[in-house]
């Protein structure tokens, strides 16, 4: 009965010509069927209907309302392409990796959720790959983001290469590509043997040569791969399976890919209970304490101690750090862990400053990247220093060399304000990670640690003897003192006392003790 004035322009065709033949036939939209369906909704129903669709001969999106009016309808037509580009790019943003257009984490958790829907209802296993590029730093680094950027370009296609269209292939973090193979047997061995033909693939198509606007590269991969299988439901499981044996992958020398199996189940279950009884440890005042191993100077005088954290778990009595302090790192609850060891140190602190015997002491603190990155760090520390009253020079925190990785202004950032403090510095572990010298030089630390992997074969290893002499020779050059961890004998004692070494810790001198058998100690060792 009526069409809006825009109509003429849009559809090209008169109002008269409009009105005169049923509307679905001049309509030349990819659904001419549903439109047909929907017109004759609102005649039979009397009511209004509106839809969009596309229209190739304008190259445009045209919306349709149509009204029950009189007789007839009242039909309007609406250009709603800007629209139609501006959500499409909204939703682009959302789901899409900007740099390789493929689908973002966000997306790939949509399609995971409906490949376990569809799993769970035809039965078909298919596989999740987890794959990482090796060393892709050290490209970034050395050639730059651009060039790192054309080789994650180069990498994505070549992914896409490898699989069926209907696989994901999408970009979750800097270097981290996931695939998601759907439906690839019914039967789970089968399954996985052609996951393991694709990712064998993927490993053999990625060695080959990228040129980089005529930087010629060579890239490795470390493919984890965990299967889809009936009865699993848990999207965040499996990105973690994969991720696992992912890094297992890793372990295994890079260039390589490895399977999620029940072992290394075994082991996620156990860090995840870990993780729960550690979270129930920090609001249970007797299951965790610190124990403190003496420090001594040349002269064997104890010049301070560092506090070393001790878990009594209800169950399987003490578990060492070195156990859960990862477990910690992990799931974030080395932050509230690593405030909890700072207080007692800090009380501990203050409680020594007013006894003679013990107010020159210092106490080492561990701290480990994470706790160190987290943006309330130094508020932290300069809140306890104050609510214990505890002497900042006395109090010393150990860093370890993961932090110079990267992000190394924040890291020198956040050294000063410490250092402000009255806070003493000291690099843990030395030798082990990083351990650049350059980066040393801009350090403002007091001390560096020789990692005890070091010291453990001054006297075997010729290459670690003249490792360690150089390292005390060079922080000395930089006014840096050096404590020797882990010294277990006489010989190894002197042997880095005759190059100079400031301090030393370890087995030869005395364990870590409980509060009161280190209190006995000093005590014993002052009138010694
Ligand atoms: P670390 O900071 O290098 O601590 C020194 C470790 O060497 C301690 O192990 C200590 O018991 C051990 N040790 C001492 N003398 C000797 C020796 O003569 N020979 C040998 N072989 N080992 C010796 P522990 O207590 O098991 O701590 C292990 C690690 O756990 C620490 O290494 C530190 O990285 C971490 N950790 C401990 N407490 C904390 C904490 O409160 N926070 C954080 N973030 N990490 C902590
Ligand atoms: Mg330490
Ligand atoms: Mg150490």
């Amino acid at each position: 009965m009526y069409v809006n004035g825009e109509s003429e322009r849009l559809l090209g065709a008169s109002t008269r010509q409009l009105l005169d033949e049923p509307i679905w036939q001049q309509l030349q939209g990819q659904q001419p069927d549903l439109v047909r369906a929907r017109i004759d909704e609102a005649l039979s129903h009397n009511q209004r209907v509106e839809f969009e669709d596309f229209y190739p001969t304008q190259g445009k999106w045209i919306e349709l309302r149509a009204y029950p009016y009189a007789e007839g309808l009242a039909v309007y037509f609406r250009d709603v392409s800007e629209r139609k580009a501006a959500e499409e790019k909204i939703h682009r943003l959302a789901f899409y990796d900007p740099l390789t257009g493929l689908p973002n984490r966000q997306l790939l958790i949509e399609r995971l959720e409906t490949a376990l829907l569809d799993c769970a209802a035809n039965g078909h296993s298919g596989a999740l790959m987890f794959i990482d590029l090796d060393n892709f730093k050290v490209l970034n680094d050395t050639r730059g983001h651009h060039t790192g950027d054309l080789l994650l370009k180069g990498v994505a296609t070549r992914l896409r290469h490898c699989v069926r269209v209907d696989d994901t292939v999408a970009r979750i973090g800097g270097d981290e590509f996931v695939v998601l193979l759907q439906a690839l047997d019914s039967d789970p061995a089968v399954a996985a043997r052609k996951a393991h033909a694709v990712a064998t693939k993927v490993l053999a198509r990625m060695i080959e040569r990228f040129d980089l606007d005529g930087h010629q590269h060579h890239c490795t991969t470390s493919i984890g791969i965990t299967l889809i299988a009936a009865g699993q439901d848990n999207v965040a499981e499996l990105l973690q399976q994969a991720d696992m044996a992912m890094y297992q992958a890793k372990h295994m020398g890079r260039n390589t890919l490895a399977f999620f199996d029940p072992p290394m189940q075994a082991a996620l279950n156990a860090s995840a209970s870990l993780a729960l009884a550690l979270r129930a440890a920090l609001s249970d005042d007797r299951q965790l304490t610190l124990h403190y191993q003496p420090q001594f100077d040349r002269a064997r005088r104890i010049t301070g101690v560092e506090a070393l954290l001790r878990w009594q778990h209800p169950q399987r009595g003490l578990v060492g750090p070195v156990e859960f302090i990862p477990v910690a790192e992990d799931t974030g609850l080395i932050v509230p862990l690593g405030l909890w060891a700072l207080t007692q140190a800090c009380r501990q602190l203050a409680c020594w400053q007013g006894q003679a015997r013990t107010a020159a002491l210092s106490i080492s603190v561990n701290v480990s990247a994470r706790q160190f990155r987290h943006p309330d760090f130094v508020d932290q520390v300069t809140a306890v220093i104050r609510q214990c009253g505890a002497p900042p020079r006395r109090l010393r925190l150990e860093l370890t060399e993961s932090l110079l990785a990267d992000h190394l202004d924040i890291t020198l950032a956040q050294m000063a304000r410490l250092r402000q403090l009255g806070v003493a510095l000291s690099l843990d572990d030395f030798g082990t990670g990083y351990s650049s010298l350059a980066y040393l030089k801009r350090l403002p630390l007091d001390q560096i640690k020789i990692d005890r992997a070091f010291v453990a074969d001054v006297l075997s290893d010729a290459g670690d003897a003249a490792i360690a002499g150089a390292i005390i020779g060079m922080a000395h050059s930089m006014g840096l003192k050096v404590v020797a961890e882990g010294v277990e004998t006489e010989a190894q004692h002197r042997f880095l006392s005759e190059r100079g070494c400031d301090q030393f810790q370890g087995f030869l001198l005395a364990p870590p003790l409980p509060l009161e058998a280190l209190e006995a100690f000093i005590a014993l060792h002052a009138t010694a």
